[in-house]
């Protein structure tokens, strides 16, 4: 299973679609260089657009570049007035449709990779990081084709995306605080992917309530505070023997919390119910309790929740058999340490997509429909959502522009790193107030 998977269904825009210079084709090898126009800059074309700069006439500028983006590069570095230009340019986002393809051109006419740094952070509005690790020309330049196909003002200017990092790292990102945290490219699908994954965590901490009531209450993420309150959302224990089940809790109360920042349960959840019922009642009638509860797990909600998000690469890979009660689907997620559960709605779209990634958290699960959602050209063609996720991606989403950064508590969590064949993707650092 994993990514690589996926890609024959993949519907990916075709070099024209959205207007916007060599779309996802130049992305993932399609071409590009359709977009460069780079004639000489005449002499009035170069005073016109020099006047503009010195005024500091950013929308001017960058329409008088808009004739000749090569061009434009070519007088402005000759006249040193290259810097001056995206400095003025800056100023003026978010930018139209007619403004972003002259910008798009204007990176890829740039000259050379040192340009295209000072161009991509005049335009986003973000610091370039390479403290930790370098930047290649090949992953900006995925970043720069995926952020202009996203719509204008989701990530030029967004409030929430103010530093993009390159960290030590094959694959992978995370977001933390305003900072969009990148490592290593191992395809441009990836890593565009993991791009807008992060760009859906700004996302997400910028538009702030909206998002959380779309997670919360339409998708039906919560985290439970205990397994009693789990033990009572499933309607109770059914046929788990009632002399062990207050040991069951126990065991439970520590198979949720063994592994937190974990992505999976160090131990499995009967080595923990063994170990429990040795203490009450000795190895060898115990022996023949697990046995009894064996049998009783699969018409037990209670046994049932602990025992289906045991094993494996962890619950966000088991989703299929997560325990399903009064309309829920229930499941103990290890890195936060406590019992999750989502509308059966939303389930059912979990087990359509199979992607373990959306499964891991609530948040999670935003990033990768944001990640999913903008894949495609026109957004949201790349799979069947349901509707609570298709109105909420175009009516707050596709229209969002922008806007002041929410009240969110501490760092973040949310971390991606690719790792192995499957590619899936992990959260590390933080701790469990993290995405509280
Ligand atoms: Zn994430």
């Amino acid at each position: 299973m994993g990514s690589e998977r996926e890609r024959s269904q993949d519907v990916e825009q075709s070099p024209d679609a959205g207007g916007s210079g060599g779309g996802l084709a130049a992305l993932f090898g399609g071409g590009g260089g359709g977009r460069t126009r780079s004639a000489a800059p005449t002499e009035e074309f170069t005073t016109q657009l020099i006047a503009a700069v010195n005024a500091g006439k950013g929308k001017q500028a960058l329409q008088i570049a808009g004739s000749n983006p090569g061009g434009a590069v070519q007088a402005l570095t000759a006249n040193s007035r290259f810097s001056a230009f995206l400095r003025a340019v800056g100023r003026n986002r978010p930018f139209e449709s007619a403004e972003r393809r002259t910008l798009d051109a204007i990176y890829d006419n740039a000259g050379s990779f040192e340009n295209k740094k000072l161009v991509f952070a005049a335009r986003y509005g973000v610091n370039i990081s390479e403290t930790e690790a370098k930047f290649t020309e090949a992953e900006l330049d995925v970043m720069q084709q995926q952020a202009s196909l996203l719509p204008a003002g989701q990530v030029e200017g967004l409030s929430t995306f103010k530093q993009l990092a390159r960290k030590q790292g094959q694959r992978g990102g995370t977001f933390g605080g305003t900072s969009i945290n990148m490592k290593g490219m191992a395809t441009k699908k990836e890593f565009a992917h993991t791009f807008r994954h992060e760009v859906g965590h700004a996302i997400d901490a910028a538009i702030g309530g909206r998002v959380a009531d779309l997670r919360t209450n339409k998708a039906g993420w919560r985290r439970l505070a205990s397994t009693s309150e789990l033990i009572g959302a499933v309607g109770g224990f059914k046929s788990c023997p009632t002399d062990v089940r207050q040991t069951v809790q126990r065991a439970m109360n520590q198979f949720a919390t063994s592994s937190r920042g974990s992505f999976t349960f160090a131990n499995s959840w009967e080595s923990h119910l063994n170990g429990h019922l040795i203490k009450q009642m000795g190895a060898e009638k115990a022996a023949a309790k697990l046995q009894e509860v064996r049998k009783a797990t699969p018409s037990d909600p209670v046994l049932g929740a602990a025992h289906n998000s045991s094993g494996g690469n962890g619950p966000h890979y088991k989703h299929k058999q997560w325990q399903v009660a009064n309309g829920r689907a229930f499941f103990f997620n290890a890195y936060y340490a406590k019992p999750f559960s989502v509308s059966a709605e939303t389930h059912n779209f979990l087990k359509s997509w199979n992607n373990p990634k959306a499964n891991f958290s609530d948040k999670e699960w935003f990033a990768e429909v944001y990640a999913e959602w903008f894949r495609t050209s026109p957004p949201g063609k790349g799979r069947a959502f349901p509707s609570y996720v298709s109105d909420f991606m175009k009516k707050t989403v596709e229209t969002y522009r922008g806007g002041t950064v929410q009240t969110h508590s501490g760092q973040d969590a949310a971390s991606d790193e690719g790792g192995g064949e499957a590619g899936q993707q992990r959260d590390q650092a933080g701790g469990d107030g993290a995405w509280a």
